[in-house]
C-alpha cells in the first residue's frame, strides 16, 4: 500500500476546496483517469470529485481480490477484531470531519451526520465482537444409525470476495456494516460507493486502513451502475451485498446470477396510531423521525394511519411538532432538516404533493421547496392510491390517513409492494402481538415509529424491500458458507 498517497486530499478546507476521492485498486490509490464532480445539494458548488473506475480497473481489482481473499482468511479472528476495534475508536476521533463530509456531499444536517458516525463506531465495535465469536458446531452425527462412529464438525468458511454496493442516504454506516462484517468473516471486499458521497465513503475506508486493515482486504471503485454491474457479474465474486432501490436491486440480481445475494431495498413504511396511544408522544416522534435526513431513509415515516376518533387531533399535534423543526443550512448546528440529495428529488416530492392535493388531500404544512430543500410536508387524507401512499417517497413528506378498524388497517398496511419495518403506537398487548403476527414486514417498532434501528439487531425486509438481514451477526452468515468435516472412526461417545 502506498501510504504517501491517501484516498482524499484537502481534508481541512471542506468549505472551499473540493475533496478528491480516489479509487483504491490493488493497494494503490489511483490518480489517473476520469473524475466525476459532486455538487453539494445545499451549496450548489462542487464539494468533491471521484476518480471513476473503468473496465481495466474493474478487471485489475477482481484479479487482485482473488489473491487478497487468501491473505485475509489467514488472519486470526482476534487480529480482525483488533482492527475493527481500532476503527471504532478512530470513527469517534474523526466524527466531526466525517460528519462535515456527509453534510457537504448530501445536505444532511450536522445533527444527523454526527449521529451516523456515532453509529459507524458502534457498527465496527459490533463487527469486532462478532469476529471474536466466530466458531462452529459439533453435530449430532451419531444420533442416526448410519452415523455411528462418525464425528461431524462445521465452521463458517469465508466466501472469499465480497462486493459491497451502498446507497447515498447513509453511505458511512451502511459501508461500515458491509465492509466491517465482510472483514470480520475473513473476506476481501470491493466497495462501490454511491456517486453522491464519494468523499465520505472513501474516508471510511481510509479509517479502516489507518486502523490496520491490510491493503489486501479492501478496494474501492467509484462510479455508477455500470461499475457496480461489472463487479457483481464476475464469477470471482462469492457474495454481493447491495443496498439501494428496488429497481436497481432487481438489476443487480439479474447481473449477479446464481451467487450469494443480500438485497436491502426500498420501503414506504407505515406507522399506526391507535385510539389509546399517547398522541403527544406519537406526534413528536413521527415529526422527528419522519423528517430526519429529509425523510431519505428506507424506514422513514411515510404513511401514518391514525384511528378516526383521534385523526384530527393527531394531525394538529403533528403539524405543531413539525412547526418546531428548524429548516436550513446543513452545517448550521441548529438545523433539523437540511436539503435533499438533489433538486430533481426535491421537485419530485413537491409534484407528488400537488398530485395528492388535486386528489382532495389537505396540506396543512409544507409542500414547497427552495432549491434542493423541501419544507417538511404533511399531507392529510390523501387518496389510498395516491403516489405519496403507494410509492416510496424518500423525501420530507409524511402522509396521514384515517382508519376505523384495527384488523382492516393491518390489511391496508400489507397492500404495499414493500415490507421493511412498521411502527405501532398502542399500549394494548394483544394488538401488539396481532400486528407482529399479521404485518408483512421485517420488523415492528412498538411505541415508536417505523424509523428506528439498532445496528446490532436484525434488520431487513420482505417482498420488494429485499432479501437478508443487515446486522453484523446475520451478515456474517451471508458472507460465509458452512463447511463440514466428517471424521470416520472417531466417536465422541465411545471407542468404536
Ligand atoms: P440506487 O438504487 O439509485 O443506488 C444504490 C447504489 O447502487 C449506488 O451505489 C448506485 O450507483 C448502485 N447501482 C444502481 N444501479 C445499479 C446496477 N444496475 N448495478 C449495480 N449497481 C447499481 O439507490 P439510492 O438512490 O442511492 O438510495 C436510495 C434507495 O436505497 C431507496 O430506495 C432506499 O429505500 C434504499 N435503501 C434501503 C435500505 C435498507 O436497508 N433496506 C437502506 C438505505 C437505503
Amino acid at each position: 500500500m502506498d501510504r504517501k498517497t491517501q484516498g482524499r486530499t484537502d481534508m481541512t478546507e471542506h468549505g472551499t476546496t473540493p475533496v478528491a476521492a480516489r479509487s483504491l485498486v490493488a493497494g494503490r490509490w489511483v490518480d489517473d483517469g476520469s473524475w466525476a464532480e459532486r455538487q453539494g445539494p445545499f451549496t450548489g458548488t462542487v464539494v468533491s470529485r471521484a476518480l471513476v473506475g473503468d473496465a481495466a480497473m474493474v478487471e485489475e481489482a477482481l484479479a487482485y481480490a482473488s489473491g487478497g481473499a487468501r491473505v485475509v482468511r489467514s488472519l486470526t479472528p482476534a487480529r480482525r477484531a483488533d482492527v475493527l476495534e481500532r476503527a471504532s475508536a478512530l470513527a469517534d476521533e474523526r466524527r466531526e470531519d466525517l460528519a462535515r463530509l456527509l453534510a457537504l456531499e448530501l445536505g444532511k444536517p450536522m445533527k444527523d451526520s454526527r449521529g451516523e458516525i456515532v453509529r459507524v463506531a458502534d457498527t465496527f465495535a459490533i463487527c469486532a465482537l462478532e469476529a471474536r465469536q466466530m466458531g462452529g458446531e459439533v453435530l449430532g452425527a451419531e444420533g442416526w444409525e448410519r452415523g455411528r462412529g462418525t464425528t461431524a464438525l462445521t465452521y463458517r468458511a469465508p466466501v472469499g470476495v465480497v462486493v459491497a454496493i451502498t446507497p447515498f442516504n447513509a453511505p458511512a454506516n451502511l459501508l461500515a456494516h458491509k465492509l466491517g462484517a465482510s472483514f470480520a468473516a475473513g473476506n476481501t471486499t470491493i466497495v462501490k460507493p454511491p456517486p453522491q458521497a464519494p468523499a465520505a465513503s472513501t474516508a471510511v475506508v481510509e479509517l479502516l486502513l489507518d486502523a490496520g486493515m491490510p491493503a489486501e482486504a479492501v478496494q474501492v471503485l467509484h462510479g455508477g451502475a455500470d461499475v457496480g454491474s461489472a463487479l457483481v457479474s464476475s464469477p470471482v465474486v462469492g457474495a454481493v451485498s447491495f443496498t439501494g432501490s428496488a429497481g436497481a436491486g432487481a438489476a443487480v440480481a439479474r447481473a449477479a446470477g446464481p451467487k450469494r445475494l443480500v438485497l436491502e431495498l426500498g420501503g414506504n413504511a407505515a406507522t399506526i396510531v391507535c385510539e389509546d396511544a399517547d398522541l403527544d408522544l406519537a406526534a413528536a416522534n413521527c415529526a422527528r423521525t419522519g423528517f430526519s435526513n429529509s425523510g431519505q431513509s428506507c424506514i422513514s415515516v411515510q404513511r401514518i394511519y391514525a384511528h378516526r376518533s383521534v385523526f384530527a387531533d393527531f394531525v394538529e399535534r403533528l403539524v405543531d411538532a413539525v412547526g418546531t423543526l428548524r429548516v436550513g443550512d446543513p452545517l448550521d448546528e441548529a438545523t433539523d432538516v437540511g436539503s435533499m440529495v438533489d433538486v430533481a428529488a426535491a421537485e419530485r416530492v413537491v409534484s407528488w404533493v400537488e398530485e395528492a392535493r388535486r386528489g382532495g388531500a389537505q396540506v396543512p404544512v409544507g409542500g414547497v421547496r427552495h432549491g434542493a430543500t423541501v419544507e417538511p410536508t404533511v399531507v392529510a387524507g390523501p387518496e389510498p392510491d395516491a403516489r405519496v401512499v403507494v410509492e416510496e417517497v424518500f423525501g420530507a413528506l409524511v402522509a396521514v390517513l384515517p382508519y376505523d378498524d384495527f384488523d382492516a388497517v393491518l390489511t391496508t398496511c400489507n397492500e404495499s409492494r414493500y415490507g421493511l419495518q412498521a411502527g405501532l403506537f398502542t399500549n394494548d398487548l394483544r394488538r401488539v402481538f396481532r400486528a407482529w403476527r399479521e404485518l408483512e414486514v421485517g420488523g415492528l417498532v412498538v411505541n415508536g415509529s417505523s424509523n428506528y434501528r439498532l445496528d446490532h439487531v436484525a434488520f431487513g425486509g420482505v417482498k420488494d424491500s429485499g432479501i437478508g438481514r443487515e446486522s453484523p451477526r446475520w451478515m456474517i452468515e451471508d458472507y460465509t458458507t458452512v463447511r463440514t468435516l466428517l471424521l470416520r472412526d472417531v466417536s465422541l461417545w465411545s471407542d468404536t
